[in-house]
């Protein structure tokens, strides 16, 4: 196992405040990973463009000539940051032996990735950096959080708890990634799928060291809704179980009117028929509607269109187009 070529993965939207102090923090682990390791000097850092707006592809363009540790690549638009990493993961697929992917925005410590690669080194292909406190986070962000966790796990899609994009994943484990086509992609509760022996390494999640967070609320709730709908099909055995019970209420409540009508209690008041069909209605609406969500992605699984399409590249001499 000498000479193990790293590939750090490293997402950027907008992060023209944040790079130019975290760029340098990441080669310095990898010079120093390059010598406690015995890593290859053919290891890298890639840093994936995600559309941003603000010059980042500027600063990362800029980058190899410092050092030509450093490389990027660019995607046309900003696919998000779930698409960004899978660009980086399979940019860097055949290139190296393992990658950790990890947000530019210092909040993630880098010095675990040493412990992520010794575990490698044990035998594990893919290691999650699970954070061991949130104190720097505030209690609505720590309870939103483990909100997440839990109805993630209760609707059916596993993931590990209080992981997030910081992981190492072997070149071997993305070469069978490489076969999840989907085009909905929740990479943390993915990994889990595909298997191989994996183990967690805990480290202290900190404060962004400058910008602004591009999750908010509302996006994590969508983030949730996409990790849910993505991986489960449990809401809809959910709703076809209470779709079963309601409708053996229904059953024992016909029933029951047959019966008082038969004795002669024939009292129905009209408020309680409109109520029982609004309720009907509402749930077979909502039922109908989150069946629609699954169509709607099946529809969308099918077109197979591309995931990410690479615009532009700092290797040396080369400027091509790439799609997967
Ligand atoms: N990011 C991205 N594309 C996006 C949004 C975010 O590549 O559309 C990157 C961002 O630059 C950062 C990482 O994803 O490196 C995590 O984003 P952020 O720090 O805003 O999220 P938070 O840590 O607040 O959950
Ligand atoms: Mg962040």
């Amino acid at each position: 196992m000498n000479s193990l070529s790293l590939w750090i993965i490293v997402p950027c939207y907008n992060e023209c405040d944040v790079l130019p102090v975290t760029a340098p923090l990441f080669l310095k682990e990898l010079e120093h990973l390059t010598e406690t390791e015995g890593l290859s000097s053919q290891s890298r850092i890639l840093f994936v463009d995600d559309g941003s707006t603000d010059g980042t592809w500027d600063i990362i363009r800029e980058l190899p000539q410092k050092n030509e540790k450093y490389s990027g690549i660019s995607l046309s638009r900003n696919f998000g940051h779930q698409n960004a990493l899978l660009a980086g993961l399979m940019e860097a697929k055949d290139q190296c032996d393992i990658t950790i992917t990890i947000d530019c925005d210092g909040q993630d410590d880098p010095e675990a990735m040493g412990r992520m690669v010794r575990e490698y080194k044990n035998g594990c292909e893919i290691v999650y950096g699970v954070r061991s406190e949130r104190d720097e986070d505030s209690w609505f962000k720590r309870s939103a959080a483990r909100g997440f966790y839990r109805s993630m796990n209760f609707f059916g899609a596993d993931s590990v708890y209080d992981h997030a994009d910081y992981r190492l994943v072997s070149a071997k484990v993305l070469q069978q990634f490489a076969g999840f086509e989907e085009v909905n992609i929740f990479l943390r509760g993915m990994f889990p799928l595909v298997g191989f022996k994996s183990t967690s390494v805990e480290y202290v999640r900190g404060k962004r060291l400058a910008g602004t967070s591009h999750y908010s609320l509302n996006k994590m709730f969508a983030f949730a809704a996409e990790g849910i709908t993505s991986l489960s099909i449990k809401p809809v055995f959910i709703i076809s179980w209470t779709g079963m019970i309601v409708s053996l209420l229904g059953v024992v409540g016909i029933i029951w009117a047959v019966i008082r009508a038969l004795t002669g209690h024939t009292v129905a008041g009209w408020a309680s028929i409109v109520c029982i069909l609004c309720f009907l209605g509402g749930l077979q609406l909502l039922s109908i509607g989150i069946i629609g969500q699954y169509v709607g992605k099946t529809y969308l699984e099918t077109k197979h269109r591309p995931r990410y399409i690479i615009s532009d590249r700092t290797a040396p001499g080369e400027a091509r187009t790439d799609r997967s």
